[in-house]
């Protein structure tokens, strides 16, 4: 996010003035006052200079030596000015800095988000308790769609595909990685294969899918683009060749085999066949 034309002054926009901090065990409380003179109406685009009340804005930032930072913001509600606008009320902006409903500063949501997308939204919520930064499973998943949404992603003609748990052994989704960057392209909500047949619709360009073994995955590609190569991908072709050689050796070795017990060597004993001696 450009920065370009917000004033800054230490890690704050200028606007924002520090009048306290205080500190607990694992969180540092930093008190602001937002200093506006006017404001933009989101709704008219006219700017208001006419200030309607305070209210208090809470939001989480980065973490800052070991303590999650809470900003507790005084912020500012303006009257809109414009008779023709369905406003009449409306909420100062802050925006390179901190979106309208956001909870987060935005390098806040950009890290938490970033992190959800290299790990998973539970694992990522879990490192992120460690850092004092409060984010569920769910907020994070939002966050990975919103920003899967505004990324530039580049042609990709390779993808793999593969089911994922949102909850292991309840709720299964469909995750979808770009096979030459192994970056996370898409997260589906099931994996009965529908939502793929969907998805592939939207992406004629792919060309090669690797795959696992279920079959919903396989009819999708069939059926929406059946020029495309299928493959098995490194897992399940592991899988197939283990299924594959036990049948095969099962077919060769008889279905019991016993173990006989082993006679420590001594200098006088004789060596006898174990299978004689020991066979009852
Ligand atoms: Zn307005």
């Amino acid at each position: 996010m450009s920065n370009e034309n917000i004033v800054w002054k230490y890690f704050y926009p200028s606007y924002l003035k520090i009048t306290n901090i205080h500190s607990s065990p694992s969180l540092i409380h930093i008190q602001m006052v937002s200093e506006t003179k006017s404001a933009v109406c989101p709704t008219c685009g006219k700017r208001s200079k006419k200030v309607h009340s305070t209210h208090l804005r809470n939001a989480q930032d980065l973490p800052v030596l070991d303590h999650g930072v809470v900003l507790n913001i005084l912020a500012k509600r303006y009257f809109c000015s414009n008779i023709d606008c369905t406003e009449t009320v409306f909420m100062e902006q802050y925006d390179q800095f901190m979106g309208r409903y956001s909870r987060y500063t935005n390098r806040c949501k950009d890290f938490i988000t970033r992190l959800a997308l290299a790990t998973d939204a539970e694992t990522a919520s879990k490192i992120l308790k460690s850092l004092h930064i409060k984010a569920s499973g769910d907020s994070l998943l939002r966050y990975v769609r919103s920003m899967g949404d505004a990324l530039y992603l580049p042609r990709v003609t390779g993808i793999g595909v593969d089911d994922w748990a949102y909850r292991k052994r309840h709720t299964y989704g469909t995750v979808i990685v770009d096979l030459a960057t192994h970056q996370p392209l898409e997260l589906l909500e099931s994996r009965d294969g529908k939502a793929f047949k969907t998805w592939l619709q939207e992406h004629p360009e792919i060309t090669l899918v690797a795959r696992d073994r279920a079959s919903a995955y396989a009819s999708a590609v069939d059926e929406v683009l059946p020029d495309a190569i299928q493959i098995a991908d490194r897992f399940h072709i592991s899988k197939n060749l283990l299924d594959a050689l036990k049948l095969s050796l099962s077919s060769y070795l008889p279905s019991k085999i016993r173990l006989f017990d082993l006679q420590p060597v001594t200098e006088n004993s004789s060596i006898e066949n174990p299978s004689k001696k020991n066979r009852t």
